[in-house]
């Protein structure tokens, strides 16, 4: 698209002076970024005007619709249930895509999730089900309709050719300071739900310590965003704020997650990442026009288990194997008698990075054993010398990196800390 009377110097400079984007604008420079016309540097300044001065909805919409217009959107319309996804804006020990994809798909839905990997504090779901000895994240496209339309559920990486703007975008602002805005994240959310072909989809907005959005005013605002920018594309769209400051369950890093993922297919599983996987998916289903359908049965019976089995399988993984496991473990033990008050998201986070769970780079490889185990959670009570946490790795070396922040990740009070709920609200 050749538009003589745009230039990136002017559009930076609108943006750099408080202006509004013109959708003419929004489209030459979206379009000229992907096809290399627009320079990362001045990408990256426009990214960082648009982080310090904003983008109202109409911007916001127009940049989302440049995104997705820059790749392909899939055709879903062979599958015969109706689709749904679920997005997570991204925690620490969130596993809930485990269970959950295949709980949707066992209630009579379809789950297409293109997934991404980690990248600092936070695990990514490819990363996760790569600890499964034989599962592969790369799919065709005619596996994948395949595997939608005969198992239901499909969790894989996500194509080139979708939302190609947002690749390339995504890793500019990871280097520039400019992945902390509302509107930047918004689109580049949901530009690859919408170019995925779903035909409803779930967020859930992490809020807390351990989450993009620590607070939540900001995540509210990032909620109501993407929530609309999913209506406008007529992909029926709600969000659940839902507490991050501790982690979710008992296990963070890779095959603990799966591990921890499977207890909770057995009808079993820590409460929280039960009550979450249970609430999503009644969501999930209203969304998709299944209200009546019974996700807390589907977990108890084995139907979900059975669909899980058969889409790692499909996946030429082997849901019986043996999952790998750190033969190095550090003890983090309770300072004295008490409560546990809490258990901060971000440091453990970090520490199960720090021992090889995470990525720093995005080309860096990740070990599937490494993590954390947490023996206690906030509200527990505890006994002076009783083990908090449980740190594992492959890699000794990386014990003191990795305790230098989880010493400090867990507090022990005198009094029991006020109970917080899970679920915050509702966004529709
Ligand atoms: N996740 C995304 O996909 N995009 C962002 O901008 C932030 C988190």
């Amino acid at each position: 698209m050749e538009n003589r009377a745009v230039n990136a110097v002017d559009v930076i400079r609108t943006k750099r002076d408080g202006g509004q984007l013109s959708d003419a604008q929004i489209d030459w420079v979206v379009d000229g970024y992907t096809r290399g016309a627009v320079a990362d540097e001045q990408m990256a300044a426009l990214a960082m005007a648009i982080l310090l001065r904003g983008m109202n909805t109409r911007e916001t919409a127009r940049w989302t619709r440049a995104m997705v217009a820059s790749g392909e959107r899939l055709d879903l319309s062979s599958v015969p249930r109706p689709t749904v996804d679920k997005h997570s804006t991204g925690g620490v020990g969130d596993k809930i895509t485990l269970p959950l994809a295949p709980l949707v798909a066992a209630c009579g839905a379809a789950v297409p999730q293109l997934s991404g990997r980690g990248l600092g504090h936070t695990g990514g779901t490819l990363d996760k089900l790569e600890s499964i000895p034989g599962w592969r994240a790369t799919l065709s496209r005619e596996e994948f309709l395949r595997q939608l339309r005969e198992v239901g559920a499909v969790v894989c990486a996500a194509g080139d050719e979708l939302a190609p703007a947002d690749r390339k975008l995504y890793a500019l602002r990871d280097v520039t300071g400019t992945v902390e805005s509302i509107p930047l994240i918004a689109s580049s959310v949901m530009s690859k739900k919408i170019a995925e072909g779903t035909g409803a989809l779930v967020l859930d907005v992490k809020v807390g310590s351990g989450a993009f959005m620590k607070g939540v005013t900001d995540a509210r605002k990032l909620a109501r965003t993407m929530v609309e920018l999913g209506r406008a594309h007529q992909v029926t769209t709600v969000a659940l704020l839902t507490d991050m400051s501790a982690p979710l369950g008992r296990a963070v890093g890779n095959a603990v997650e799966v591990a921890e993922a499977v207890e909770v297919l057995a009808g079993g599983g820590p409460p929280d990442v039960v009550e979450l996987t249970l609430a999503l998916a009644r969501e999930m289903l209203a969304a998709a026009g299944l209200p009546e359908a019974d996700p807390a049965a589907a977990l108890v019976d084995g139907r979900a288990m059975d669909v899980w089995r058969a889409m790692i399988r499909a996946q030429g993984g082997d849901p019986d194997a043996p999952l790998p496991k750190a033969p190095e473990t550090e003890l983090v033990r309770a300072p004295m008698d008490g409560y546990v008050s809490t258990v901060d998201a971000y440091a453990v986070g970090v520490a199960a990075w720090r021992l090889g769970a995470g990525r720093a780079r995005k080309e860096d490889p990740v070990s599937p054993s490494a993590g954390v185990i947490l023996h206690r959670r906030p509200g527990d009570r505890v006994r002076a010398q009783d083990v908090l946490l449980e740190l594992r790795t492959e890699d000794p070396t990386r014990f003191p990196a990795a305790l230098a922040v989880a010493e400090g990740a867990v507090t022990v009070t005198s009094v029991p800390p006020e109970p917080r709920p899970l679920i915050m609200e509702k966004i529709a």
